[in-house]
């Protein structure tokens, strides 16, 4: 019977935190450099007090292709994890300590939806070259799709890169899974808005377009998006600029346009956390973003005022918050038997290419 990720043996699941952490540590020791601890700065923050090499998707997935260790465990989520084992040698195993830690996001954008959007696109706009870019939380299936028409993957520190690639190869780009990165991106390449268009996945007339508007777009964008990071609105930043004045307001551009607009910056997770950083002491920002990161930032800078955006306690990933110590302990004592992440190679080779190029695009 396979194993079922979500019932953990009893050894586990009913350990204390204290239990379950000696155990961590010590498994880390006995493998020494065949281990690495990947977490996503999402983790709650016993899992990020645990790894090895901390970051976001960029940053993780660069890690992943140039560490050495034999045994890779991505404290993230599962496209996170398939993207390691894309970029990892043969040699290399990766695991996800809860492999239910999935991407709704990444989940709007099947490969068969994707492959039905590019049929719809390529009759209707016969002749036009268009450039596919797919945001690095989409599945390997669609990066393999991306990497096999002459596309790319970009993550948010480097859509906009990406986007000058495309368009130096095309005169379109067909963008997803994410609709705000994609028109924040849009409207930092000044990118008209009527030459912007929204492919609405769930609509199977041209995605809500007609011919004309797709002849005219630059962009178009499928129309996926972040639970986490639409929770954000415009009267949040109009309460935080009220209640403290002189408030920095930085945020992430899978934002909703709108509250991107009305920040005083917006970044990656890895900018989101520089910015806070160097910030000098006695800054007030409010920040835009999931929760544990906020957090996690606001105990690290006691000497600045770090406040979540929304006011309260919504933005949270439940899918990065999925992985425990119980996960961690339990994946790392049985390496041998957890199931790993594995890509097929018939879909790793070309989602490989689009990653490729990512870290090319991205330098
Ligand atoms: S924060 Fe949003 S985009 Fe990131 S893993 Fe969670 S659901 Fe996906």
């Amino acid at each position: 019977m396979p194993v079922t990720f979500n019932i953990i043996p009893d050894e586990y699941r009913l350990a204390t935190d204290a239990d379950l952490t000696e155990r961590i540590l010590s498994r880390k020791s006995e493998l020494g450099d065949k281990l690495v601890v990947l977490t996503h700065h999402y983790q709650r923050k016993e899992i990020f007090a645990l790894g090895d090499c901390a970051g976001d998707s960029y940053a993780l997935a660069k890690t992943a292709s140039q560490h050495g260790a034999e045994h890779i465990v991505f404290c993230g989520v599962h496209f996170m994890a398939e993207s390691a084992d894309i970029l990892t040698k043969r040699y290399q195993k990766v695991y996800l300590p809860n492999p239910l830690a999935g991407c709704p996001m990444a989940d709007m954008a099947g490969i068969g939806d994707v492959l039905h959007a590019w049929d719809i696109l390529t009759n209707a706009l016969p002749g036009a070259k268009i450039i596919p870019i797919s945001y690095v939380n989409s599945t390997a299936d669609v990066k393999a799709f991306v990497g096999k028409n002459g596309g790319t993957t970009c993550t948010s520190s480097s859509a906009v890169k990406a986007f000058e690639w495309g368009f130096k190869r095309g005169e379109k780009i067909f963008f997803f899974p994410d609709e705000h990165l994609g028109t924040n991106t849009s409207n930092k390449h000044g990118i008209p808005k009527d030459q912007i268009a929204i492919w609405d996945y769930a609509d199977p007339k041209l995605g809500g377009n007609s011919v004309d508007d797709l002849k005219r777009a630059r962009a178009i964008l499928w129309k996926g998006y972040c639970h986490v990071h639409t929770t954000f609105r415009t009267e949040h930043i109009e309460q935080t600029r009220k209640r403290y004045p002189g408030v920095k307001i930085v945020v992430h551009p899978e934002c909703p346009e709108a509250v991107v607009n009305a920040a005083d910056a917006d970044g990656s997770t890895s900018y989101i956390v520089d910015y806070v950083t160097k910030a000098p002491p006695g800054s007030v920002i409010a920040i835009g973003t999931e929760i544990n990161l906020v957090d996690r930032l606001a105990h690290t800078f006691p000497d600045k005022q770090i406040y979540e955006l929304s006011g309260n306690t919504c933005a949270m990933c439940v899918n990065m918050y999925r992985t425990t110590l119980n996960d961690l302990a339990w994946c790392l004592e049985n390496l041998e038997s957890v199931p790993k992440i594995e890509v097929p190679e018939e879909i790793a080779r070309d989602a490989r290419i689009a990653l490729e190029r990512m870290l090319e695009i991205q330098g």
